[in-house]
């Protein structure tokens, strides 16, 4: 059967899902409360049946956004949150408990490591590991192991997990495995096409792609079968196997964490998605030109970027993605004999933020911002030198970019004499 595309799905996701008066967007419902005619009809919103009682359990749009997201990741479902932070605490907290161990990659963002290193004051137990390599994960499996965590692009230095080896890996265990694919998008790898159990994106992000607003989401692929879940409380398991964890992690989370998306922002987030495909295939392009640029400029004395044949992951990189990019994430660091802060301060386009995935460029110095509260030594282990610079590459035009770098550099030298 003939199979339309995601770029097509997401333009046309609303109207077949039947807008009101026929509108081509979903439009924004803020009510807070719903009301019923009939009291056996609230009762059953608080039942089984899907429908809208208070909107920190979901809304209308909020449902439209949540069907875009399925359709991209080919899920059975998803639920959005206030940000990538709460949907990543939703699953954590909702399907994990104390006692429970989990598996997580050494390469993952400082928030989520900061999230984590919580849990275990909860007294849940956790192996950190290097997820490039299968067998340190592998080794670490314990038989109270319920879940391996893992990104796709790791932030800020760019390792590439082995992420379908993991996959298999979590089949035969029988362990969830859940992914945060915000940095490779569905566009360049979905989460189904590593046998990832749950997928998280930070829709601020890419997905979002303007930075207008916050938001996260957790889809459920289809692939693992929650039957064999044992922390499915009681009162999910009325529900098919299939849909026990989404629903657990859709009700409890909402209600415990209150961690909700508004239908604003579902708004924002779903208009910016429509372009998706077009804005990533744009600055993956830029990116591999600008590493590319980099890596020959005596400015900076390493890169970073999946895309480049020095990254040690690059032929996994270029099987996983199909070639079709290598995301929009460079770690460059600036010449030691280059003042950090005198170069970033002569940048005129390149935007000095701490934001990824924005249609702008964006540059970042590491050491001294989201690894302040890391010691040297550590940061030292990650790969994070005190001249690293994150680049989040946006869609402008590549030459202002790198006239950009050049032009910074040529002062930061003569302000030297
Ligand atoms: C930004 C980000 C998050 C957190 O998302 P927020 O929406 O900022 O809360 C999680 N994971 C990755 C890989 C991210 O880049």
């Amino acid at each position: 059967m003939y199979k339309e595309h995601i770029e097509s799905q997401l333009l046309h996701a609303d109207r077949r899902q039947s807008v009101e008066h026929n509108a081509i967007h979903k439009p924004l419902h803020i009510s807070a409360q719903y009301s019923f005619k009939d009291v056996r009809d609230l009762i059953a919103v608080f039942g089984n049946t899907p429908g809208y009682a208070y909107s920190r359990q979901g809304t209308p749009t909020v449902a439209a956004l949540e069907n875009k997201i399925t359709l991209l990741e080919e899920g059975t479902g998803s639920v959005c949150f206030a940000s990538g932070m709460a949907a990543i605490a939703a699953v954590m907290l909702t399907l994990l408990n104390k006692g429970d161990h989990f598996i997580t990659s050494r390469y993952i963002f400082g928030n989520t490591k900061s999230l984590f290193s919580t849990l275990e004051r909860f007294g849940v137990e956790m192996s950190v590991v290097d997820t490039t390599d299968i067998h340190d994960v592998q080794k670490n499996i314990r038989p109270n192991t319920r879940l391996v965590f893992t990104e796709a692009i790791a932030n800020p230095v760019t390792q590439i997990s082995d992420l379908k080896a993991i996959g298999d890996l979590c089949e035969q265990h029988k362990l969830v495995y859940f992914a945060d694919m915000t940095m490779a998008t569905p566009y360049l790898l979905k989460g189904k096409d590593i046998k990832a159990s749950l997928v998280v994106h930070s829709l601020s992000k890419a997905i979002c792609g303007h930075a207008t607003a916050l938001g996260g989401s957790i889809t459920n692929t289809g692939l693992y079968d929650w039957e064999y879940y044992p922390n499915i409380m009681e009162i999910y398991k009325a529900y098919p196997a299939q849909n026990r964890a989404l629903i657990q992690i859709k009700k409890k989370a909402l209600r415990d964490m209150g961690a909700s998306m508004t239908s604003d922002t579902a708004n924002r987030i779903a208009i910016g998605a429509e372009t998706l495909t077009l804005r990533v295939q744009k600055s993956n392009e830029n990116a591999l030109a600008l590493a590319r640029y980099m890596q020959e400029s005596p400015i900076f004395s390493e890169v970073k970027y999946p895309g480049l044949d020095t990254h040690p992951q690059h032929q996994l990189a270029k099987s996983l993605f199909n070639g079709k990019g290598y995301g929009s994430l460079i770690a460059a660091s600036l010449r030691e004999d280059i003042d950090l802060i005198t170069f970033l301060n002569h940048l005129n386009m390149i935007v000095l933020a701490t934001h990824l995935g924005d249609n702008r460029t964006l540059c970042l110095p590491v050491a001294p911002t989201i690894y302040a509260e890391t010691p040297p030594e550590e940061r030292a282990k990650m790969g994070i030198s005190n001249n690293l610079l994150r680049i989040s590459v946006g869609i402008e035009n590549i030459q202002d970019l790198i006239a950009d770098i050049e032009q910074a550099y040529m002062k930061t030298m003569q302000s030297n004499v």
